[in-house]
């Protein structure tokens, strides 16, 4: 834990300069109208008030990201940020309440913000020039919301059955071969939703490996190849043709689950996605340090904002 003896991490003045100079590399960015470096520092610290005559607006760094109206100090926020990005499988509420000394449930907003923060956009197609993506799925936890099928006209319904995935909540995740990772989390895993995800999010130049699920059935006319290796038939990898890698990264995450987030809500099953993903597109072999993660979460926190009601 010695980073945290870098300054930003000691006092929230430090920590707000930080966030300054990260978030606002051209000089203070006014969130009422857009207008950059035309702002003048006011006799409040951290406050800043836009110069343009239409404006004249005050502000300050934290307004208008996944901090703004936070109680809790900047600097712990930056420690939040750095403990949730450098630990591979996620840092609990309860960890972050004992660690920066902050209430529990002021904890776990904490690290539902950064998840926000954490989350991408993701519009670029995966994979193309004839590269590999995996697309995989798998379940984790009961489902607590009704189900939407087109098989079934749109009537919401509840999957019965108490093993298998009919009560579970689907996941499926495509994975660049050597590269980035997007994970969803479908209402239902059927041929229709799942068709549509991969459609929606693979370049058509890609060769698509899959196990011998029926999900993905019908994509060889979309893709440049569509092969798939047989697990009921103890074959994982035929020449290059597996999907490991797409096992490979749902086992950090059910690892995570079980043994840091053991209670996830449906509704918040897609910000734990966020975060996974996150700290995989930014993983060390791809050349990012906890550093480097830790700062462009910061960066992401900007532009969002996060309203909702408590861990309860
Ligand atoms: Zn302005």
């Amino acid at each position: 834990m010695d980073t945290f003896a870098a300054p930003h991490f000691r006092d929230d003045t430090t920590a707000r300069e930080y966030l300054e100079r990260l978030l606002w590399p051209e000089g203070p960015i006014c969130p009422h109208c857009g207008t950059i470096n035309h702002a003048y520092a006011t006799k409040r610290q951290g406050v800043y008030r836009c110069a343009e005559k239409a404006c004249r607006k005050d502000f300050t760094v934290t307004m208008r990201t996944v901090m703004e109206r936070s109680k809790i100090a900047l600097h712990k926020w930056l420690q939040a940020f750095h403990l949730m990005c450098a630990s591979n499988k996620g840092v609990s509420a309860h960890q972050l309440h004992r660690t920066l000394d902050i209430g529990y449930e002021a904890a776990w907003f904490m690290a539902h913000r950064i998840r926000e923060a954490m989350r991408d956009g993701g519009l670029a197609p995966l994979g193309g020039g004839g590269g590999i993506v995996e697309a995989n799925e798998t379940y984790h936890g009961k489902t607590e919301q009704p189900r939407v099928s087109p098989y079934r006209k749109g009537r919401p319904y509840y999957p019965r059955g108490s093993r298998g995935p009919k009560d579970k909540r689907p996941i499926l995740a495509l994975v660049e071969r050597g590269g980035r990772v997007r994970t969803f989390h479908a209402a239902v895993a059927d041929q229709i939703t799942v068709e549509k995800i991969v459609r929606e999010n693979i370049d058509s130049e890609t060769r698509l490996h899959t196990d011998e699920s029926k999900l993905c059935f019908g994509t060889e006319a979309i893709f440049a190849s569509h092969e798939t290796v047989k697990h009921s038939a103890k074959e994982y990898v035929r020449g290059d043709v597996h999907t490991n890698t797409a096992e490979g990264y749902f086992s950090i995450f059910k690892r995570g689950m079980c043994g840091i987030y053991q209670h996830c809500r449906e509704k918040h099953l897609h910000r734990y996605l966020a975060e996974y993903d996150f700290r995989y597109n930014h993983r060390v072999k791809l050349g990012y340090s906890d550093g480097d993660r830790a700062a462009l979460a910061v960066q992401g926190a900007a532009g969002k904002r996060l309203t909702y009601h408590g861990p309860h």
